[in-house]
Formats: C-alpha cells, sequence, structure tokens
C-alpha cells in the first residue's frame, strides 16, 4: 500500500506542474490539453483529466475542448497540510455521467483516481472492472477484462458466478454502473502455495491427532479383548443390584442385576466397554452363566432368593439357541424359579422365530421375561404380538427430559396403551427426578427403576437398602 501511495503521490505532481504552467489561464488552450494528455499518459494513478475555470469544466483529456462549460458541484474535501482536494463520487462526464469515481483537485485541474490499484499490491490473480451500462450496451470504463457484467444490472445485491476458470462477482448500483471482482483460480491456488500447504499441514496434524486416539483406543480394546479371553471367570465378574419399585404402592419389587468386570489391572469396567468385545470373542454364554450362578449365590446367601424378583440381562442369540434356558436349569437345580425375569432385547425379525419358541420354553417354568430397551434399535410392535413376554422395559431415552417433553410423554403413554391391551407391565428405566416419577405414575406405568431409587450396588449394601424398604408380595 506504501507503494501505491507513492504513486499517487507522483502524480499529484504532475498536477501541480500544471498548475505551475498555466495558472489561471481564463480559457482551455491547445497548449493545456496537449500538456494534459502528456501527464495523463505519465500518470500511473490518475486519469481523466480536467481543466476547471470558475469551477466549470472546459475541457478534459477525453473530451477535448467542451462547446458549453460543464458546471460541478461535488462536494470536496481537503487536507488542512495539503494543496489536494478530494470529491467521493463525482460522475465522469466523459462516460455521460454514468459512472462515479474519487476524483482530486489541486488548483485549477483535476482527475480521477482509478479504482484499487491492485497489481502493485502482488495479487496478480485478482482483476477489478468498472462497467456503465450505456444504450450501446456494457461498456468497460478502466482497462477491459475478459469477463464481463450480466444482466440484470439493476440488482443492488452482489451476484457471483464462475467463468473460464474465473470466479466473478459483480456489484451493481442501479444508476447503470457495475464493478466487477475477478479472481483467477488456478492463479490463486498457485499464489496460494503456502495457505494450502498450511491447510494441509493442519489436517495432516488433526488426522494424525484422530489415528492415534482411535489407535489407542483399537489397542485398549484388543488388550481388554484379550484379557476378557485369558480372565472372565466368576471370581473377575463382580454383580451389582438395582431396585426396582412398584409404581402404584412404592413397594420394592426386586432388582436388576448389572454385571461389572475387573481387569488384569484390577479396575472395574462397565459393560458398555467390554460387551462388545464378548461378543466378538464368542463369550456371550460364559458372562451370562457367570452373572446367574453369581446373582443366584448372592441372593440366596443375603436370604433375598425368592423374597424379591430378580431381572437377568442376557444375549438374544442365546435364548435363541437355548442356551439361557439351559444355563437357568443348571443353575436352579430344581429350586422354584417363578422370582426370575430374563431381560432380553429385540434382534432383527431373522431369529424372532426362534426367540419366541425359546420364550415359551422359559415361560413353561414360570420364569418371566421382558424386552429391555423398548422403543430402540428392532423393538417393534408387530415383534411383540410373536414374542409373548410378561413386562416391556421402557428405555431412558424416552424418560429422559419427558417432564418437559410433550412427545416423550405422550409416547411413553402410547406404549403404556398398548401394553395394557397387550395384557403387559410396564417398567421404567432411568427414572432420575420426581417429577418424572410422578408423570409416569398417572400415565398408568407398573414400575420405576432410576438414580432417583438407587444406583446398582454390592450386594451387601442392595441387602441393607431391602431392609430398608417395604418389599412386595411377588406371589
Ligand atoms: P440396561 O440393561 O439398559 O441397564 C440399565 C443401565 O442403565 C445400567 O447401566 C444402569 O446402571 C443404568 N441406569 C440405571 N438407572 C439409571 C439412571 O437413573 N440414569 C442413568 N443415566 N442410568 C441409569 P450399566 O450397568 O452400565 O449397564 C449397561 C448395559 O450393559 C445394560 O443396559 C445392559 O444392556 C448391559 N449389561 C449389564 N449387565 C449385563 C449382563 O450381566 N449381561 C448382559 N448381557 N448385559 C449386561
Ligand atoms: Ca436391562
Ligand atoms: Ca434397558
Amino acid at each position: 500500500m506504501l507503494e501505491v501511495d507513492v504513486e499517487i503521490e507522483r502524480d499529484f505532481d504532475l498536477i501541480r506542474n500544471l498548475n505551475q504552467r498555466f495558472s489561471n489561464q481564463p480559457t482551455c488552450t491547445e497548449t493545456i490539453l496537449k500538456s494534459m494528455r502528456l501527464a495523463q499518459l505519465n500518470a500511473r494513478r490518475l486519469h481523466e483529466f480536467s481543466y476547471v475555470v470558475d469551477d466549470m469544466i472546459v475541457c478534459t483529456t477525453t473530451l477535448g475542448q467542451v462547446s458549453e462549460p460543464i458546471s460541478q458541484s461535488e462536494e470536496s474535501v481537503k487536507g488542512e497540510f495539503s494543496d489536494v482536494e478530494f470529491s467521493l463520487s463525482v460522475p465522469i462526464v466523459a462516460l455521460d455521467g454514468h459512472i462515479t469515481s474519487m476524483q482530486v483537485r489541486i488548483g485549477g485541474f483535476q482527475a480521477f483516481i482509478r479504482p484499487l490499484p491492485i497489481d502493485t499490491m502482488q495479487m496478480p490473480w485478482l482483476q477489478t472492472g468498472v462497467y456503465a451500462i450505456t444504450e450501446k450496451g456494457v461498456q468497460s470504463v478502466l482497462q477491459p477484462l475478459a469477463v464481463e457484467p450480466r444482466a440484470p444490472f439493476q440488482d443492488d445485491n452482489p451476484r457471483w458466478w464462475i467463468e473460464e476458470g474465473r470466479w466473478v462477482e459483480q456489484y451493481c448500483y442501479g444508476s447503470g454502473s457495475c464493478g466487477l471482482v475477478v479472481i483467477n483460480i488456478a492463479l490463486y491456488l498457485s499464489h496460494r502455495q503456502e495457505v494450502v500447504l498450511v491447510i494441509l499441514m493442519f489436517f495432516t496434524l488433526v488426522a494424525g491427532l484422530v489415528g492415534v486416539v482411535i489407535w489407542s483406543a483399537h489397542k485398549r480394546y484388543m488388550q481388554i479383548g484379550r484379557q476378557l479371553k485369558r480372565s472372565l471367570n466368576y471370581r473377575t465378574v463382580d454383580c451389582v443390584y438395582q431396585p426396582i419399585f412398584r409404581l402404584d404402592n412404592g413397594h420394592l419389587e426386586g432388582c436388576e442385576v448389572l454385571c461389572r468386570w475387573r481387569d488384569e489391572g484390577n479396575q472395574q469396567i462397565r459393560p458398555d466397554v467390554f460387551i462388545g468385545e464378548i461378543e466378538r470373542n464368542g463369550q456371550t454364554r460364559q458372562l451370562t452363566e457367570i452373572v446367574i450362578k453369581k446373582a443366584i449365590d448372592e441372593l440366596m446367601a443375603a436370604g433375598l432368593f425368592g423374597r424379591i424378583r430378580m431381572a437377568v440381562n442376557t444375549f438374544p442369540d442365546d435364548i435363541a439357541s437355548g442356551h439361557v434356558d439351559r444355563i437357568l436349569t443348571k443353575t436352579l437345580n430344581g429350586r422354584p424359579c417363578q422370582s426370575v425375569t430374563v431381560e432380553v432385547t429385540e434382534q432383527e425379525a431373522s431369529n424372532v422365530g426362534e426367540v419366541a419358541e425359546n420364550i415359551e420354553q422359559l415361560r413353561s417354568k414360570s420364569i418371566r421375561l421382558a424386552i429391555d430397551d423398548f422403543g430402540t434399535g428392532y423393538s417393534n410392535f408387530q415383534h411383540l404380538e410373536k414374542l409373548n413376554v410378561d413386562y416391556l422395559k421402557i428405555d431412558q431415552s424416552f424418560v429422559r427430559g419427558m417432564e418437559t417433553n410433550a412427545l416423550r410423554s405422550h409416547l411413553i403413554k402410547s406404549i403404556t396403551e398398548m401394553a395394557q391391551i397387550l395384557g403387559l407391565q410396564t417398567v421404567a428405566e432411568g427414572v432420575e427426578l420426581q417429577a418424572q416419577f410422578d408423570a409416569l405414575k398417572s400415565l398408568g406405568v407398573s414400575f420405576s427403576q432410576g438414580y432417583l431409587h438407587a444406583k446398582p450396588m454390592p450386594i451387601s449394601d442392595f441387602a441393607n437398602y431391602v431392609k430398608q424398604h417395604k418389599i412386595s408380595n411377588i406371589g
């Protein structure tokens, strides 16, 4: 920009020089006109010089001597210590006043400043142009560009388009003039190598970081997977118990058994982290067997087995293959099993038939069944008719925010009504607030489970917890 200022200053000297030679000449002579044209030839930033007598233009470099002096009434700005007067948007008379431009005046001579001196700003990829829209068509005011403005010209909003590898933005001013900004995309990109390089480096860095995170997570999972193969047993699996309450009388109905696994560093790992590995390792049956056996052992030892309901989580494939039935039969070893509930999530339609068959088998032994996470995944009303179950566990995603979200509470209402028609009871999961509890009760939901009552806890804590609550008669 400094360079630009220097150039304009040099051009101002050309005007000053004209003033020195021709000050106070009453008319425009051929010599004045020739000198103005010579000055224009030498000027870098100024064009369309004119000579003014009594504030009237008497000649311009383009028009020559005008037959009748032209008046001009533009407001100008003059610096306190400068002889240069600036006028912001003066109509260029040589262009029938269609285009306005910034004008400078020193003494009796004035000239227009060319718009942005782009080339000196080392941006060869950028060009600007000014066009007049006249009856004769589109005319370039400055150096013509490879592209021309496009109709409509009256539109005050900028428009842009891409033409022959150039990005063009057009600003028209209703009065018949348009400014064009043209960016040569290929040139721009080649001049922007450094920018592109920095962007590339940034993305490489981000990709690298993401890679490291994914890799370490993957490594951790691989470790978990390998450790699970080595050490998934009665000793490394813990059971925790979360109470479930009846909504009608507030009595404790039973509990859901949730597992935790202790890795080789004796760190307790939550199921969300390792269940996927269990499935990949084909260890589902092993886990279910350990959890069922340990939960029954612990509840028996606490004197709770048979007194309260015990719900265990299972894998659908293990129900379909009959494993769950065999595990329960083996573990219960002839003991009554009407206090046991088996929770299962619905799966793809493919094995619904086998799951349904095995559910019948379990029910014939008075074991109850619950569809877990109802309302998510594959669960749907059509399957429900085929699966003969006792409970629907309404997923916590419906319960969360239900006290303020009309849609969620409406969905819970629909699920509850449908469950009632099918003769099923409903369990709401993830109940955290009293407001949710109250709303669920008024919607006719049968049971409530969640942090509002208690978080899952080890058997000793749970045994104490049960002592402090009224136990429901599970019959
Ligand atoms: P799930 O069967 O839906 O179990 C409920 C999960 O919600 C539990 O997480 C429980 O701790 C959590 N929860 C209970 N109340 C609240 C509450 O008010 N707010 C919130 N935010 N969460 C609550 P957990 O113990 O981490 O178990 C996660 C999932 O892992 C279980 O979801 C279940 O699908 C699976 N899982 C747990 N134990 C076993 C198991 O022994 N066998 C099988 N096959 N799956 C299990
Ligand atoms: Ca469950
Ligand atoms: Ca659930």
